[in-house]
């Protein structure tokens, strides 16, 4: 398994592995959700605070693989400042260029998410690098309270 990853593990995901950014519980979170892939195990819990349509703070809590800590961590990174709309955006971009529907990767759309799009190369791992996506979602649609992948 870690060889046949060994080329998705790009500088990026092992840096965001090891120091997972806003890895927090956030107090007076306006959305809170929790995510579970149990094609793999990973949980997480999304916080988002939101202020109009802007996600001024997003944080997570949860354990997971490295592909889905990578995914959750950047993602927190990229979607604070953005609006809702924008958010479900990337997640649209994102979602296409790991499951390969489009041919080329928007380098320009997504940045650094690109790291992640390797795993369209590997099935399996494709819900682990879209779980916190989906977690996302379903925060901004604010309809649910977990989401399985499954
Ligand atoms: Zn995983």
């Amino acid at each position: 398994m870690f060889e046949d990853l060994r080329d998705l593990y790009q500088e990026v995901i092992f840096d965001h592995n090891r120091n997972p950014r806003n890895f927090r519980i956030m107090e007076n979170a306006d959305r809170k959700v929790e995510g579970f892939n149990p094609l793999c195990g990973d949980r997480l819990t999304l916080f988002l605070k939101l202020n109009g349509d802007v996600i001024e703070d997003a944080s997570f809590q949860g354990s997971g693989c490295a592909i889905s800590t990578a995914s959750v961590s950047l993602m927190t990174e990229i979607i604070k400042g953005k609006t809702v709309d924008e958010a479900e955006q990337l997640f649209e971009t994102f979602h296409k260029m790991t499951t390969g529907k489009d041919e080329e990767i928007q380098l320009e759309a997504v940045g650094k998410l690109a790291v992640l799009a390797g795993v369209r190369e590997y099935p399996a791992r494709v819900k682990c690098a879209t779980l916190a996506w989906h977690t996302l979602d379903a925060a901004i649609k604010n309809q649910q309270e977990s989401i399985s992948t499954e």
